[in-house]
């Protein structure tokens, strides 16, 4: 087929994956457009004209620009996945002839379908579900698109007996939308989803669009692959229940989830990152290694750090003080709570209660439990005029505080009801703001550095529509936060309009070691506590002035940062963290005595050993040591008895040979305290 030369109005115009545009008839389905292009059909997945993403098999529209759509982009994927939802449910149609299906989105990372079946649905379904699927695709079925009146459409759903399909159909019917009132939680089904259930109508039109796969027949809105084939790279990944349309009144469907992606290798990746995900899980590995735990009886959302947790906690607690008093900090101590008056000052009372704990009486006054530290330390920084002379003032506390998270949102350490947050507020001239800023963005680096983190997003969220305070000032302490995140060599993005109504913020992210973003350090500006508290410092001239007031936490809190210190380090903590650096392991009975004189002998070195004295096979011993992620195993029989040796093992199982022990504890001297990056 040959090109119009100078185009024409029957041509269309053509956007590759690769950026060239070019000129095709108009009428010829989008595939066979591409093939007269010999471009890699295979390299995209739809096209999109007009905000409106077509399948290939659809005929170039007159006049169009159709944007092709990369196999591998989120769009893309979207297709992919979506597809492999389809193929999915017509594998279980052929396992399970009765089966009735409700939804089947694709969703961030895959897609599930939601289905009532004769029974429930075992993991040992996954891999026949799945190899059905294998030979429908490798069958080459066209995903056929036809569009039907809603009558017709409700005829054939009430005939195939799927019921879910009628009652979507009756509320397009009724409604003009599938979801009228939606109960589905936002988090499963992004947005794009939303929109794509709604709009399984043509709306306005009076017909609905059907993809018919083999014997399977669908509503849906597609854009699909055009053929079973493209579909190579998936996997089914887990059951769930799901209620049908999130409704804990209506019926409990089988959802099954799975994930599609446009090579096999790419596949693989992700599988692997789950794999690696699972394996790393902080509350499965809080269990195994005997960090912390959480008690029906405590509450939830209440942690109970274990002797192990807590060693790390003091560990990381410890070089927190330290390195906040060589900065010029102040460490200072709060109580856990305040009077009611307190909170009626701070505005909490007005803008905060509902995360607060009830609140509690005694003396015939009122009570609350903090949820933030900021009044107490404002309190001291209150208990005495404060002249520019004692400015900047740091103040610094490992604050424990208590939120009233909704139940639905804890998640082992990560989303919990009491934290220790590792505050500090800093008090200072607006001459010295932007020096204070800096270095407090620098420490935070400094800290992140040290627990092995080497990559950050950092972003600076700005002024929104509502807020307190003087317009100028919030534009210098903006311009003060993004000039800190540039002398740390930091790029940053800009959340426009996105800070408190009280002022301006940089937030530093970490990703682990999956490329996982952990939200940890906030520098927060407040330019409304210095004004519901009257907060003054005398100036050099002699006059009251309102000091800038700044609000941080660099790790986040001591709960928060376990848990995710346990995942990025999959347990396995740098010897200066570990809680227990080196474990000693009796070859028998009689090797009991040294093994504790070695261990003694460690521990009045500092290092924190222990002894495995179980009349256990030493091959046992050893595996455990490994499975509790020890960095050292000293191994001791009758040769290290007499010559006061010790054999050494490095986690991971590499062996260092035996060797005084004088000379493994002074090998160590590097490994006992934090190594910043
Ligand atoms: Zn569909
Ligand atoms: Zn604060």
């Amino acid at each position: 087929m040959l090109l119009s030369p100078g185009g024409s109005v029957a041509d269309a115009e053509l956007v590759l994956v690769d950026g060239r545009r070019v000129r095709v008839p108009a009428g010829q389905s989008i595939q066979s457009a591409l093939q007269t292009q010999g471009s890699a059909v295979r390299s995209a997945v739809a096209a999109i004209t007009d905000g409106q993403a077509l399948d290939f098999m659809t005929p170039v529209p007159a006049g169009a620009t159709l944007t092709l759509v990369p196999v591998d982009s989120s769009d893309g994927l979207r297709v992919l996945r979506h597809s492999a939802a389809h193929l999915m449910a017509a594998a279980v149609q052929s396992l399970f002839p009765e089966a009735k299906f409700a939804i089947g989105p694709a969703i961030e990372d895959g897609f599930y379908y939601d289905m009532d079946l004769p029974r429930p649905l075992v993991p040992e379904d996954l891999p026949v579900i799945e190899t059905k699927m294998r030979e429908l695709a490798g069958q080459r079925l066209a995903y056929d698109r036809r569009e039907m009146s809603l009558d017709q459409a409700l005829t054939w759903a009430r005939e195939a007996h799927q019921d879910y399909k009628v009652e979507i159909l009756e509320t397009i019917r009724d409604h003009g939308t599938s979801r009228p009132e939606s109960r589905e939680p936002r988090a499963e089904t992004t947005s794009s989803n939303l929109a794509e259930l709604e709009g399984e109508a043509a709306s306005g039109t009076g017909t609905v669009s059907f993809y018919q796969t083999g014997t399977f027949l669908d509503l849906c809105r597609g854009p699909h692959v055009p053929d079973t084939s493209w579909l190579t790279a998936f996997r089914l990944t887990h059951i769930a229940g799901a209620y049908w349309r999130g409704d804990e009144r209506r019926p409990m469907l089988q959802r099954i989830y799975g994930t599609a992606f446009a090579t096999q290798e790419a596949l693989e990746q992700h599988l692997y990152r789950l794999e690696e995900a699972r394996r790393r899980d902080h509350r499965r590995l809080g269990k195994e290694l005997d960090l912390f735990s959480v008690a029906d009886e405590v509450g939830g959302g209440l942690i109970l750090w274990h002797p192990k947790g807590g060693m790390v906690r003091k560990l990381i607690e410890d070089f927190w003080r330290d390195e906040h008093l060589r900065n010029g900090y102040d460490i200072v101590y709060s109580p856990h709570v305040g009077r009611a008056k307190l909170w009626q000052t701070s505005g909490h009372l007005d803008f905060y209660q509902e995360m607060m704990y009830p609140r509690m009486e005694g003396d015939g006054q009122d009570y609350y439990v903090k949820p933030m530290n900021c009044p107490f330390h404002i309190m001291i920084y209150q208990s005495k005029v404060r002249s520019y002379r004692d400015l900047p003032l740091r103040f610094a506390e490992l604050g424990t505080v208590y939120r009233f998270e909704r139940a639905g949102v804890l998640h082992g350490l990560l989303r919990v009801r009491g934290f220790t947050q590792d505050d500090a507020h800093i008090f200072c001239t607006p001459e010295q703001m932007e020096e204070e800023i800096a270095r407090a963005v620098q420490f935070s680096l400094f800290f992140l550095r040290t627990f092995g983190f080497e990559d950050y997003e950092v972003y600076v969220a700005t002024r929104p529509e509502k807020f307190v305070g003087d317009a100028a000032a919030w534009d210098r302490a903006t311009e003060a936060l993004k000039r800190a995140a540039e002398r740390a060599g930091q790029t940053y993005a800009v959340d426009p309009g996105g800070g408190a109504f009280y002022g301006p913020k940089i937030d530093i992210k970490v990703k682990d070691a999956l490329g996982r973003p952990w939200q940890c350090t906030t520098v927060q500006f407040d330019f409304n506590l210095p004004e519901r508290f009257d907060l003054t410092y005398v100036g050099e001239d002699n006059r009251p002035h309102r000091p800038y007031m700044v609000h941080r936490a660099l790790l986040g809190s001591m709960e928060r940062f376990l848990g995710v210190l346990i995942e990025h380090y999959g347990g396995a903590f740098p010897a200066w963290l570990a809680p227990v650096q080196v474990r000693v392991l009796p070859v028998a009975d009689r090797h009991h005595a040294y093994a504790s004189t070695v261990a003694e002998r460690l521990r009045v070195e500092g290092l924190r050993a222990e002894v495995d004295g179980r009349n256990e096979k030493i091959g046992l011993k050893v595996r455990e040591a490994e499975v509790q992620k020890i960095p050292y195993v000293l191994v001791v029989g009758d040769k290290e008895s007499a010559a006061g040796t010790v054999s050494v093992r490095l986690r991971g199982g590499r062996d260092r040979g035996v060797m005084p022990l004088a000379d493994f504890v002074a090998s160590l001297a590097p490994e006992r305290k934090p190594q910043p990056a």
